[in-house]
């Protein structure tokens, strides 16, 4: 691990996002590459807590399907840097532009059997990462994938205080997380993972954000009815029977009928 961040030669800016920027370092000694994110002190309470919840899970946390973390540091003034294995490929978003749009079924069968057992990992453990989305999966030259950036995921304990519930990218976001009442059964925030990451994948085959068309800039109220109101969607006739059928089992709108990680580690798709 790395005992210092003044060992840490910062090369280039790898992302921004809320809170803080991903850069590139390199350990001057060992010659490794990292990925260090700094969040700076000055940062508004609710990015301050963002980050700390992130801490706590990148510390509980030891998966090859999670990207690991290599060090936590405070710096005196404030500011947070975490340091992370360093991801060569990028996001599965960046990959998806690359790949001219769209991404074929037998990749996606690769990449859905990793980010099950990312989410397998994490369930067994009583976390929820609950912004599943191509930009927070991250891939190397490997073709590994690791789900990242838990700033909004949650440590389930006996409760669900509600007024939690609206964190993440509400586009991405499950029925029941807009509306309990219809869409909740027996709420316990699991299945909104599995919403997430059947959108994920139709996103990645179709080569946009399902509930949109190619190129339309999401707005809350129109995607919220869609979410709630309309049919969800699926993928088109020309996917096989196989995927077709994992994608429905992700994307039902009822909570408590939608499957399991378990269940889908075991669907012909992936299995
Ligand atoms: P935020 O909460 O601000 O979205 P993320 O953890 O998602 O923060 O990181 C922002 C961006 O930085 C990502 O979308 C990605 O492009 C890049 N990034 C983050 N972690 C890594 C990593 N371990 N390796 C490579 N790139 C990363
Ligand atoms: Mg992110």
């Amino acid at each position: 691990d790395v005992d210092r961040l003044s060992d840490l030669e910062k090369l280039q800016v790898l992302g921004h996002g809320n809170g803080g920027t991903v850069y590139k370092v390199r350990h001057r000694r060992t010659g490794a590459f990292y990925a260090l994110k700094i969040v700076q002190s000055d940062c508004d309470s609710s990015i301050r807590r963002q980050i700390l919840r992130e801490m706590d899970i990148l510390r509980r946390t030891d998966s090859p399907y999670v990207v690991r973390c290599h060090g936590i540091f405070e710096k005196s003034c404030g500011d947070i840097g975490i340091v992370m294995e360093y991801m060569d490929g990028g996001t599965l978003d960046c990959l998806l532009r690359r790949q001219s749009g769209t991404c074929s079924e037998d990749f996606l069968a690769g990449i859905t059997r990793q980010v099950l057992e990312g989410l397998s990992y994490l369930h067994s453990h009583k976390i929820v990462h609950r912004d599943i989305k191509p930009s927070n999966l991250l891939v190397n030259r490997k073709m590994e994938i690791k789900i990242a950036d838990f700033g909004v995921s949650k440590i389930m304990c006996r409760t669900l205080d509600a007024c939690d519930s609206f964190v993440g990218t509400c586009a991405y976001m499950s029925p029941e997380r807009f509306d309990p009442d219809t869409y909740g059964g027996a709420y316990d925030g699991y299945a909104g993972d599995i919403w997430s990451l059947g959108l994920t994948l139709l996103e990645l085959y179709i080569g946009h954000f399902p509930f949109l068309p190619p190129g339309q800039r999401p707005d809350w109220a129109t995607l919220m009815c869609a979410i709630c109101f309309g049919d969800p969607p699926s993928l088109p006739e020309t996917a096989s029977d196989e995927f077709r059928s994992f994608i429905n089992c992700c994307l039902q709108k009822e909570s408590s009928r939608r499957w399991t990680v378990a269940q889908l580690l075991a669907h012909p798709f992936v299995a």
